[in-house]
């Protein structure tokens, strides 16, 4: 292979990673437009002063975030959202994904749970 097929080989190469590398641009910009919508829903303009901050045991790590009213968990991380409601004798395990401590929701006589 003489230098300019080296060269133009170089090239190709680079230029099909960089393609690589837009595709996946794109798909992540994708991903965070889906995601941004319902990250604000869940995190930002939905906490109201019935709702609480639900943290890790041992670090503090939020975990999630506790709405009294609706007597509801609820949980973001990355694309995963999930809304819980563990009730009368339910309970939810959650591990912490800064400390790795299992964090538990038992429900207690009064009814409040965390
Ligand atoms: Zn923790």
């Amino acid at each position: 292979m003489n230098d300019t097929n080296q060269i133009k080989k170089i090239n190709q190469d680079i230029l099909s990673r960089l393609q690589n590398v837009e595709t996946s641009m794109k798909k992540i910009e994708k991903e965070l437009k889906n995601t941004t919508g319902l990250n604000s829903f869940i995190e930002n303009k939905h906490i109201t002063r019935q709702d609480k901050i639900w943290g890790c045991e041992k670090c503090g790590s939020r975990l999630g975030i506790y709405d009294k009213e609706k007597d509801e968990l609820r949980v973001r991380y990355r694309d995963f959202f999930a809304w819980w409601k563990p009730g009368i004798d339910g309970y939810l395990k959650i591990v912490c994904r800064g400390c790795s401590h299992i964090n538990e929701v038992r429900y207690t006589d009064n009814g409040d749970n965390i």
